[in-house]
Formats: C-alpha cells, sequence, structure tokens
C-alpha cells in the first residue's frame, strides 16, 4: 500500500472484535450532540447482528434518555473499563453507514483532530440523520424476532392466522404503510398493535422511499475516439484502475486537452465492473456540461446538486446507499456517499479552494477522498490543468502517479496573452474608466467579427468603498471594520463579510458635507461602463448578486451559449469550466486584485484563475485572445500565466515555500482566536504561543510558530480576531500540538479558539 502525504494509519487494516469471554462492547457517536464516544454492551440477541456503521438506540446520561447514535467501533468491554449500559435494540428508522465510511471516520478524528459528532455530521445529511419529521406515516416492519419466527414458516399456537400474515405480509413485502397493511390484509389496527407489543413487529413514523425512476439515457452523444495523446494517457490510468489496488493517478492537462473525456472513460471502465464512482467537482451549477455528459453515458447517475429539496436529496442519499447509482456527481460533500461498492474517486479540478470545508471538520474533500480509497483499496484519479502544489510535489516524488496532456483536442492552440500595463497613462481615458483603449479595441474587433467576449473582475458591486471627499470618511461595516461596497442594484452599501447592509446617508456623517465619491470598481460599473461604451451590444453578468434569483444561472448561460449574449462580465464564475467554442476575447480587468494578499497562495490562487479563465478561448475554430490589466505587469506569476508556463510558475514558487517551510513542505494549522473583546482574545492566543514553545521546546528544529498576530481581517462580525500559524515538519507532530492545546489551554468565557487543518483560508 502506498503511504500518501497524509500518512496510513491503520497499519494493518483494523479488524473489529467479534466478542469475547467478557462478552462484546460498541463504541459508539452520536451525530450533533453529544460529543466523544460512549461505550454500551451488546446484548447477546444482537451479537450476531452488530457492526461497524449500524444505528443504534442507546440509553444516554443519568436520564438514561433514549438516542440514536452509530456504532463505530467494536470491542471487548474490558478495554472500556467502566460499567456499562446495554444497548436497547437498533434504530432501523436511520439508515446504517458502510463500513468504509466509518473507518473513514477513525481517519479524520485523528487527522483533523476533530469530533465523531462533527465527523458524523459531515457524513450523514442532516435530512438522513434527523430522519423524515413529523410528515411521516406509521410504517410497520419486522423485528429481528419477528424475522426470524416467520422463517421457521410454522405459525405458533399463540399467534392468530390474521397475525400471522401480517408478518408473513412484511416478510414478503418489507416495512409497509400501516394503512396499506390493513387494507393488504383485511385487518383493524388491532393485531398490528398486539404485534407490536409483543416485540415482532415496529412500528415507526416515517417515510416510504420509492424506488425513482431511473432516467433515460440523454440523448445519446457520440462517444469520441481518443486522440493519440488520450491514448497514451488512458492506458496508464487503466493499468490502475485494473490493478485493483490503491493508487492516486494525477491527469495534469492543459485547458480543453481532453481530460473529462479520460475520467468518463474511466468510470465507464469501472461501473461496467459493477462498481460505482464517485465523481467530485468544485461546484455543480459551474459545470453544466459534465452533467449532460454524465447522462448520455450512464443509466444511474445521481446529482447531489445544492438545490435538491430535503425529499429528493433523502431519495438520492438511499438510492445511492442501496447501490442503485453508478455514477455520484457532487461537490465536496459527495465524497462521503454512501456506495457499498465504490471503484473509484474522480477529483475535477483538484486545486479549487472550494473543496475545502471552512467549517468543523474543516476538511479537505481530495484528502478525504484519498483516506477513503486508501481504505478501500481503489484508486483516485485527480484531474487539473494547474494542479495544486501539494499534488504536484506528491506526483514529483512518485507517491501518485503522473499523466500528462500537453495539447488541445484537435491541435487547437493555446490563446495568445497580452499584458496591458495600467500604470501607462495612455491607456486609460480617464480615471474613471476601467476598459483600457487596447482592451476596449479588441472588444470592437471581435464583436464586429462575429464572436464573444468575457470580461473576469473579481470583485462584484459597484463601488469598492463609499468616501467623502471632504473630510476622508469611508463608510465601514460596524462589525468587521471593512470598508463597504457600494452596490447600485440595491442602492445600499454592503459588507462583503457579513452581508451587513446600509443605505448611503443624505450627508457625510462626520462633517455633513454633500456628495459621496464611489471609488474602485465592481462589476456592476463594469457592466455599465460597457453598456454605455457599446450601446447595441447585449451584456450580461454573472456574480453571486446577479445569481441570486434560481435559475438564472442556467439562463445566462443558455443566452450566451445561444448568442443573445455577446458579452459575458462576471467574477470568478465565469473562469470555471466553460466550453463555448465562439468565445475569441478574454479580458481580465484587474488581474493584481489578489497578488498581494498576506497570504502565502496568493500567488498560486492568482496564476490558477488567469490560466483557467484563459483557457476559455479558443475552444472552437476560432483562435483565442486573452488580454490581461495588470498594475504589476512584470509580476513573474503574471508573466508566467501569460506563457501558459505552469511548470515556471510552479518551479519558482515550490522554491518560495521550501525557503520558508510553507506547505507542502510541511504540516500547517493554524490557531483563529476570536472574541468580542480584544483583550481576551489577544492574551489567549499568546497562551497557545506559550503553550506550544513550553511542550515542544526540544522540538525546535521539527516546526515553526508563526504569530500570534492580528488576522488580515481582524475584525469579522463583531469579533476581534487573532491567529497563529504553525508549520510542522509532520502530520502526527502536528497533531500532537494540536491535542496539546486543547487539553492546556482553557479559553476565557466569550473566547473562541478553533484550529484549522491545512489551513486554506488565511485571512
Ligand atoms: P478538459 O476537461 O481538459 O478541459 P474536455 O474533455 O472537456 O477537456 O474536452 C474539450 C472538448 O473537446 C470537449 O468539447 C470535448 O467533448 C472534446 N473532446 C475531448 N476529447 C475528444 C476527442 N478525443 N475527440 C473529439 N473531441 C474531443
Ligand atoms: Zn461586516
Amino acid at each position: 500500500m502506498t503511504e500518501g502525504r497524509t500518512g496510513w494509519l491503520f497499519e494493518e487494516p483494523h479488524k473489529p472484535c467479534n466478542g469475547t469471554e467478557e462478552g462484546l462492547a460498541a463504541r459508539v457517536a452520536f451525530p450533533v450532540r453529544p460529543r466523544g464516544l460512549f461505550g454500551y454492551l451488546v446484548p447477546e440477541a444482537l451479537r450476531d447482528e452488530i457492526c461497524r456503521g449500524l444505528p443504534v438506540r442507546v440509553p444516554l446520561g443519568k436520564s438514561g434518555h433514549i438516542r440514536i447514535g452509530y456504532c463505530v467501533d467494536l470491542c471487548s468491554p474490558i478495554e472500556i473499563g467502566k460499567k456499562l449500559k446495554s444497548i436497547q435494540g437498533l434504530a432501523s428508522s436511520v439508515p446504517s453507514l458502510p463500513e468504509d465510511l466509518i473507518r473513514l471516520g477513525s481517519w479524520m478524528v485523528d487527522y483533523y483532530v476533530c469530533d465523531w459528532a462533527e465527523v458524523l455530521q459531515a457524513i450523514v445529511p442532516g435530512v438522513i440523520r434527523e430522519g423524515p419529521k413529523s410528515r411521516g406515516r406509521p410504517i410497520a416492519r419486522l423485528s429481528e424476532v419477528g424475522r426470524r419466527l416467520v422463517e421457521e414458516a410454522q405459525r405458533p399456537p399463540d399467534i392468530s392466522p390474521t397475525q400471522w400474515r401480517i408478518l408473513e405480509h412484511l416478510s414478503r413485502l418489507g416495512p409497509t404503510l400501516v394503512r396499506t397493511l390493513t387494507r393488504s390484509v383485511g385487518c383493524s389496527t388491532v393485531p398490528i398493535t398486539t404485534l407490536r407489543k409483543r416485540g415482532l413487529i415496529i412500528v415507526e413514523k416515517g417515510e416510504l422511499l420509492f424506488p425513482s425512476k431511473s432516467h433515460d439515457v440523454s440523448e445519446a452523444l457520440p462517444v469520441p475516439q481518443l486522440t493519440a495523446e488520450q491514448a497514451a494517457a488512458f492506458h496508464v490510468i487503466n493499468q490502475s484502475l485494473t490493478a485493483g489496488s490503491h493508487q492516486v493517478i494525477l491527469v495534469h492537462g492543459i485547458t480543453g486537452s481532453g481530460k473529462t473525456e479520460l475520467y468518463l472513460r474511466a468510470a465507464a471502465e469501472i461501473v461496467s465492473r459493477g462498481f460505482q464512482v464517485i465523481y467530485l467537482v468544485p461546484e455543480i451549477s459551474l459545470t453544466p456540461q459534465i452533467v449532460e455528459r454524465l447522462r448520455a453515458r450512464f443509466h444511474r447517475v445521481a446529482i447531489l446538486h445544492s438545490h435538491l429539496s430535503q425529499r429528493e436529496r433523502r431519495r438520492a442519499w438511499q438510492e445511492v446507499r442501496r447501490g442503485e447509482i453508478s455514477v455520484v456527481l457532487g461537490a465536496r460533500s459527495a465524497v462521503f456517499a454512501p456506495t457499498p461498492k465504490l471503484g473509484l474517486i474522480i477529483i475535477d479540478e483538484e486545486h479549487e479552494w472550494s473543496f475545502k470545508q471552512e467549517a468543523a471538520p474543516r476538511y479537505h474533500a481530495r484528502e478525504v477522498a484519498i483516506a477513503r480509497a486508501q481504505i478501500a483499496g481503489i484508486p483516485v484519479i485527480l484531474g487539473s490543468a494547474t494542479p495544486s502544489l501539494e499534488t504536484l510535489v506528491a506526483a514529483k516524488k512518485g507517491i501518485y502517479r503522473m499523466v500528462e496532456l500537453r495539447k488541445r483536442v484537435h491541435g487547437r492552440p493555446l490563446p495568445q496573452v497580452d499584458i496591458i500595463d495600467l500604470r501607462d497613462p495612455t491607456h486609460r481615458r480617464s480615471s474613471r474608466s476601467i476598459i483600457t483603449a487596447p482592451l476596449y479595441q479588441a472588444i470592437h474587433d471581435t464583436l464586429n467579427d462575429g464572436g464573444q467576449v468575457l470580461l473576469l473582475h473579481n470583485r462584484r458591486g459597484f463601488a469598492a468603498a463609499v468616501l467623502c471627499p471632504l473630510c476622508g470618511f469611508v463608510m465601514r461595516c460596524p462589525e468587521c471594520d471593512i470598508a463597504l461596497t457600494y452596490h447600485r442594484t440595491a442602492q445600499a452599501a454592503t459588507c462583503h463579510y457579513c452581508a451587513h447592509e446600509q443605505a448611503i446617508p443624505t450627508s457625510c456623517p462626520q462633517c455633513q458635507g454633500q456628495g459621496f465619491h464611489f471609488l474602485g470598481f465592481g462589476t456592476q460599473r463594469l457592466e455599465s461602463e460597457l453598456q454605455k461604451r457599446f450601446p447595441k451590444v447585449s451584456v450580461a453578468r454573472m456574480d453571486a448578486d446577479a445569481m441570486r434569483p434560481r435559475g438564472t444561472y442556467e439562463k445566462t448561460l443558455k443566452a450566451f451559449q445561444h448568442g443573445d449574449v455577446q458579452v459575458l462580465v462576471g467574477t470568478q464564475l465565469i473562469a470555471k469550466g466553460l466550453d463555448f467554442p465562439n468565445v475569441a476575447l478574454v479580458g481580465v480587468v484587474y488581474a493584481d486584485l489578489a497578488i498581494h494578499f498576506p497570504d502565502f497562495r496568493a500567488g498560486e490562487r492568482t496564476f490558477q484563475l488567469l490560466t483557467q479563465v484563459a483557457g476559455r478561448t479558443g475552444r472552437g475554430d476560432r483562435p483565442g485572445k486573452v488580454l490581461i490589466q495588470t498594475y504589476c505587469p512584470s509580476h513573474p506569476v503574471i508573466l508566467a500565466a501569460s506563457k501558459h508556463a505552469y511548470e515556471e510558475f510552479a518551479a519558482r514558487e515550490l522554491d518560495i515555500r521550501a525557503r520558508y517551510g510553507y506547505p507542502p513542505f510541511s504540516s500547517a494549522v493554524r490557531f483563529v482566536v476570536r472574541a468580542k473583546k480584544l483583550e481576551p482574545a489577544r492574551m489567549t492566543a499568546e497562551r497557545i504561543a506559550e503553550v506550544i514553545k513550553e511542550a515542544f521546546p526540544s522540538q525546535l528544529h521539527k516546526y515553526r510558530l508563526l504569530g500570534p498576530a492580528p488576522c488580515f481581517l481582524h475584525r469579522l462580525h463583531g469579533r476581534h480576531r487573532f491567529h497563529l500559524l504553525i508549520l510542522a515538519d509532520n502530520w502526527q507532530l502536528r497533531r500532537q500540538m494540536v491535542k496539546h492545546v486543547e487539553a492546556a489551554v482553557r479559553p476565557p468565557q466569550g473566547v473562541v479558539v478553533v484550529h484549522d487543518i491545512d489551513p486554506i483560508d488565511m485571512l
């Protein structure tokens, strides 16, 4: 078995105990609350059935209140050592979890230094966890005792013939609505109640899942013949698929090189062998085309997007659980899809930051996918045009296998990229204009030529700040101390961090002066400038504000696809995945927007974004062109992006990371301390640093501690924030440190400390 970057926790795949002379105990975890693991005795009657992943009903605490939890491990009662209460029974209203997910949960508890409750919340969707609400109707099904009785096929004398018919019915047809049962058997509810009281059947409120219609394979798109380069890559991938063991394969291919085609082939291969595939994308709504392509090739596809209703979500989960689905497509949480026979996990655009969950347990879907695949002994395919440096290093070390696609399908060239220096005054029409003369000309020419234009500007709203020119007053968020963004559609100033919104005052609150200035540019301003300068052209905007009404995204994309919209303006939403052959020009309005952020990944992020958006052009017969406006035309990251030089970018970036010991050359954890009052927050942050330095002195050369310091967003949602970054030699040391801090630092009332393993967000 390969040792991944995240290490292997279970040297020997850990086999649960199956009972000792002292009996058998289960460790039970609860979704949501309480935290921790609780030991219970497994009663004799459940000995045969109990296994990891099974939901059980157990008494909790002094009150002995019955709660539903999951059995996550089995052991001898001696190991737990306390006097144990017994499991009351199975909780069959809640579906069980496949064993590999439980083992994955153990890995998460260890790696992310988090609690089982947090892990179960991530693994089991809320709708499943809570079960159907009051809407449920009484459903009857056999208990274990009842099942055994029916299997004996002989009606005992104390069971009436009607009762027997009920048992037989349930045995044959499974859980049935009580109403249906009385009708089919032709009885009242009395015998049902009797059976329930005798423990032969269980009646619980719930919802029966009807098998949903299998969709027809949508209009079959022709399966293209692989190009020579694709075929060579697929040959390598196929070796790993056939090996029947764990392996991570990185498909590093430029935009439009046909990576998706490879994923589809690999998925088809696995599905044809009777296994299931999990296919992760950063965000489904951003990749509408993949849905079509999957539907065209596979019969049973589950699409787990965020617009599903509770009912749809529950149904999809159950179908996946029963193994009725061959391909599960979803964003990061789909990595926990309860597939019974998982054969492959695919992660497209593996470098995307949205794979990281920013709430506890703060997992990264890529790392979790690799851990799950290790547990299940199956391959993982990671794909990207700009692999994360973490992935690149693992590939270079030979931990991952790498295949490369260096050419676009049909030999189309990558677009030419030109840089426009925003410092050059001859380029700007006025300080109020954001479109320079060369960009204007290019848009003009492209449209004349019948081509379409994408304009990327990664800041929404109209103006970045509202300023009083007389006294210098700037509108700020009272909760976050961040300049408010002016939104013209809402006629209000909005905080982009907490969504606080307020009207623009008629006069300056500081000097009573009249007339604010709106500084800086957002997508709304860009859209309005375009409309003014190209009055006859249809312009659409795509950003989080414009996309709020449901379905707008699809509508806008359709309009663009059909040519009803000629210019599409947007934030990073337009940078990803779109495949429109008629896009002949991509303009990046302000490339260095994020390059100076106090974050060691700022360069990586900028490079990825520029490469992604440049890849949206030149995909059809038209050659593509990209214009990048920037104040830093000689910045190495921007230069590398303009040359499509990933290797050059990566070499330089890795050099910097190695020099400072940043990931991927260390295992990072970030502590964030926040509190309403500044002093307690600061003191707690300092205490964390102290505690670490005290406890790990001899390890000095094994880690670096940066901070504590105020966060870049030093005030957010009304809380003061401080952070520390620890760069440890390995993840085991990092885990020790986090555990030590948790044990040794008791934050005072009102102070919250969180730790973020492999942090992405540094602000
Ligand atoms: P990537 O995922 O690398 O951006 P895609 O797989 O989406 O690339 O391929 C880009 C375009 O080329 C798509 O429209 C796809 O249908 C098409 N394509 C991919 N492979 C082939 C092939 N072997 N022959 C013809 N067209 C292909
Ligand atoms: Zn705010």
